[in-house]
């Protein structure tokens, strides 16, 4: 039994106590004193200029090539073989002689992507779900975390947030077992003043409870993914009930934000949502200012935005400078941004990202017409499934596209059915259809949720707004 289903089989009490203990473990790990070193040194460079920020990226590049040139045998032999001088790669534009690193890359090349130099006990191992729906293990260290933290609490800072506010917690790791009908649908993790509640279990039938819960505890701060806070407000306009009391910060991160969100979250709870794009692979962050506008933390990573064979926007490539243990160069996240020619009035340096396009996950429809989103996480554990991708045409059946990896085998198949259940119990038929190559929008975008259910059938979240115009209000 692994540790997520043994969480899932503890009565609730014990549920919370396990949430406080991996929150308290995150603060000790992300609000050490090496954390506030590291955020001071983020918010002094925030002050800088745009030139000077552009300068101290570029000397990071320098140091961070030579530093895999030095210790990392996979950069080593691509040098060697590409006849590349590292010391000459000083720039965005000298990087381009480096091939992209794909994910694929990463898998085939696990140890030769160790630096030498770090001591295998710093090591630190991480997971990702990925875009695509394939996982990867690769490696970190503690000091990486910690710079990747004061980058996004600086960014929560330009919005004033205080350290050691409660929030409300919206995101996609299962909290509460499925089969549970009655509340509570939440659970808390009291070092980390977090309230954790369980996305899977918004509809109408529990959105009062949820309503009576945020008023007892009045976090004025909510965080989370867009589409599940989308679900809250959507379900709340839909009871005729407001929150009840005023919010100070609403802010997202991990999907793309769409328009349609903002305007019904502005709607709902009265202020604007702020989101952040950063990922666990630490190869590039973007933050949005008090302006709305999003930069690019130039500080963290030298972000590259490779354009689109068809002009319709920019691959996200990256090389962070954060994590010396297992340097990725060139690193393809697989998500899309437009960019904006300008700077942002606000003096904050960085390029600025008009919006982020990857990610734009949708929601998966399931029998008794809930909708399910961000389902990547699904298949974070199956490093031998290359791609995933899921297709739906009828509201309770979903197909799962995957192209299998070369060790795959019929175990996958069957953790992959037992993953579905645990998500989705009898509540959507899941059909596995192996395929070789995964069917890319016109855009050459991959999308992880392919859906054909019109608009009408079921309406959409992130609809609400016209179908209110339309005067038919959430009637449907
Ligand atoms: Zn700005």
């Amino acid at each position: 039994m692994n540790l997520d289903s043994l969480y899932m089989r503890l009565p609730s009490l014990m549920q919370n106590w396990v949430c406080s203990l991996e929150g308290w473990r995150l603060r000790r790990n992300r609000l050490g004193p090496y954390f506030r070193k590291a955020l001071e040194e983020a918010e002094r460079h925030g002050n800088w200029t745009h030139e000077q920020t552009i300068a101290y990226r570029d000397r990071r590049l320098a140091e961070y090539i030579q530093h895999c040139a030095d210790s990392v045998p996979y950069y080593q032999r691509m040098f060697q073989r590409l006849g590349i001088d590292p010391r000459d790669i000083t720039t965005l534009a000298d990087l381009e002689r480096v091939p992209i690193l794909t994910k694929a890359d990463v898998r085939e090349n696990f140890a030769d992507l160790l630096s030498t130099k770090i001591n295998p006990r710093q090591r630190v191992f991480m997971r990702t779900g990925g875009t695509t729906g394939s996982g990867l293990r690769f490696v970190a260290t503690e000091e990486s975390l910690h710079r990747q933290f004061a980058v996004w609490w600086r960014y929560r800072r330009w919005h004033d947030l205080p350290f050691d506010v409660w929030h409300g917690y919206f995101g996609g790791r299962p909290i509460v077992p499925l089969r549970q009908t009655r509340p509570p649908f939440w659970r808390y993790n009291r070092p980390g003043r977090q309230i954790l509640f369980s996305g899977y279990h918004i509809s109408p039938d529990t959105i009062g409870y949820y309503i009576d819960e945020l008023r007892r505890c009045r976090p004025p701060w909510l965080h989370g993914y867009p589409s599940l806070l989308v679900l809250l407000a959507s379900y709340i306009l839909e009871s005729g009930q407001t929150l009840g009391y005023p919010l100070r910060w609403i802010t997202v991160g991990s999907e793309s934000l769409l328009e349609q969100q903002v305007d019904l979250i502005r709607q709902v709870f009265g202020i604007t949502p702020v989101q952040h794009y950063g990922m666990s692979e630490a190869v590039a962050n973007i933050s949005q200012c008090p302006c709305g506008r999003l930069h690019v933390d130039e500080d963290f990573a030298a972000t590259e935005f490779v354009p689109l064979d068809d002009g319709q926007g920019y691959r996200v490539v990256g090389t962070g400078f954060t994590n010396l243990a297992m340097p990725f160069v060139r690193y393809d996240v697989g998500d899309v941004v437009e960019l904006d020619d300008r700077l942002c009035d606000c003096g904050r340096p960085g390029r600025i990202v008009r919006s982020i396009d990857g990610r734009k996950e949708d929601y998966v429809i399931l029998r008794n017409g809930a909708r399910v989103g961000r389902m990547a996480h699904i298949f974070k554990d199956f490093e031998n499934i290359r791609e995933a991708q899921l297709y739906q045409d009828t509201p309770g059946v979903l197909h799962v596209r995957v192209v299998r990896g070369a060790n795959y085998t019929a175990h996958d198949e069957s953790m992959l059915l037992r993953k579905f259940r645990e998500r989705f119990g009898d509540e959507a038929e899941i059909r596995i259809e192996y395929v070789e190559r995964l069917p890319r929008s016109a855009t050459g975008k991959l999308r992880f949720v392919v859906s054909e259910i019109q608009e009408g059938q079921i309406y959409p979240v992130t609809g609400i707004e016209s179908i209110c115009k339309s005067g038919q209000c959430l009637q449907g």
